[in-house]
């Protein structure tokens, strides 16, 4: 993340919304990507040069987002916002905090999405390739839907996180049943997102590169993901794969390597910001400086006596894997109209169950 700063001086923070310095409003701007201190004049807010915004919807009736909208944008929602479909029914009360954590990652997510010149569009404002996002619950934590099993996955850009990996005990519980190292809501955004973008990455001009590296992606799914539960991984998966879940379809891998590499972007960016590493180099060098950095990270959590964040090892075949992920974005052209505005709004958020339609996301990281 990038260093922001109140227009007091006053360093602030990407999740804030005061200044604790000068009490400015704040808010984050996704066009600028820039947090602004804003003032509220008659019935909009400014910043100090004269620029108009309105909070997002949901900052206004949920308390639940700093982004900002210019004034004359049409939609109510942020950008973030937008992408929602389906948010968690808020009459269950420990939904109110789950959703707080799902939107603060959502928004990491995004913000990443962004830097990297992404397209991010709302299916709901009517984009038909666009993202969506349905958060939606099922029995493990709540008896009271309808639905047994709700599985985190995504589906024709659409976006499916079960409301319970908000979680941490839910998470917890999951992760030492199917034997993960590593299991976060920001890492479960970053994973459904690199299905979405394999269709916009991959799937049209690269398929023969990716092959080249990932595997036959037409291998068939459900009987790989079925093997996969049944036997588990191979003894030797982390020679190959970032994780053992990787290993389970060659769509899987590309997955959690799309995760993996916006995981170490993300954190090189806050390494730089934070004068840990030099700024201004190319992937092969960062990488090695992250690996670096990991290391003195996972040393510092042992001291505190917590277990290591970062349990991850980059072997060769990894390292080339995350090194295709960055060519084919240096690859493509610039910000391709992933201008969010202009189409005509169709759906709004709902707060709701789903609807008897709905059919489970074709990925599925927790089988019940
Ligand atoms: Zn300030
Ligand atoms: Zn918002
Ligand atoms: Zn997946």
């Amino acid at each position: 993340m990038k260093l922001f700063n109140c227009r007091c001086g006053h360093r602030v923070f990407f999740e804030n919304i005061r200044c604790e310095a000068c009490n400015s409003q704040l808010g984050f701007d996704p066009k600028s990507l820039e947090m602004i201190s804003i003032d509220w004049i008659s019935d909009h807010y400014e910043d100090s040069s004269g620029s108009a915004y309105r909070c997002c919807k949901n900052q206004i009736e949920f308390n639940n987002c700093n982004w900002l909208q210019r004034a004359d944008a049409p939609e109510e929602y942020c950008w973030s916002c937008q992408l929602n479909r389906t948010i968690p029914n808020l009459s269950s009360p420990p939904n109110r905090g789950r959703w707080l954590s799902l939107e603060q990652a959502k928004r990491r997510l995004v913000y990443s999405l962004l830097t990297h010149d992404l397209p991010v569009r709302s299916r709901i404002q009517g984009w038909p390739d666009g993202l969506a996002f349905d958060f939606v619950e099922d029995q493990r934590s709540n008896p009271n839907v309808s639905e047994q099993f709700v599985g985190t996955g995504h589906q024709n850009g659409v976006i499916t996180i079960n409301v319970a990996e908000a979680d941490d005990l839910f998470r917890l519980r999951m992760r030492l049943s199917v034997g993960e190292f590593y299991r976060t809501v920001l890492g479960h955004f970053r994973h459904e997102s690199g299905h979405y973008y394999y269709h916009i990455l991959v799937e049209d001009e690269s398929l023969d590169a990716f092959q080249n590296k990932f595997g036959d992606a037409a291998q068939d799914y459900a009987t790989a993901l079925a093997a996969y539960y049944k036997n588990g991984p191979s003894q030797a998966w982390n020679s190959q794969f970032i994780s053992a879940y990787a290993s389970a379809h060659p769509l899987e891998d590309w997955a959690e390597t799309w995760a993996h590499y916006l995981l170490i972007k993300d954190s090189m960016e806050t390494a730089c910001v934070e004068g840990l590493v030099k700024s201004s180099m190319y992937f092969e060098q960062a990488l090695q400086t992250w690996i670096d950095t990991a290391i003195k990270v996972n040393q510092i959590n042992q001291d505190l006596g917590l277990d290591h964040p970062y349990p991850f090892v980059i072997t060769d075949p990894v390292r080339d894997k995350l090194i295709f992920i960055d060519r084919l974005l240096a690859a493509r052209p610039a910000r391709q109209a992933s201008n969010p505005n202009g189409n005509p709004k169709s759906e709004l958020q709902k707060s709701a169950v789903l609807s008897p339609s709905h059919q489970p996301a074709d990925d599925n990281k927790s089988p019940p």
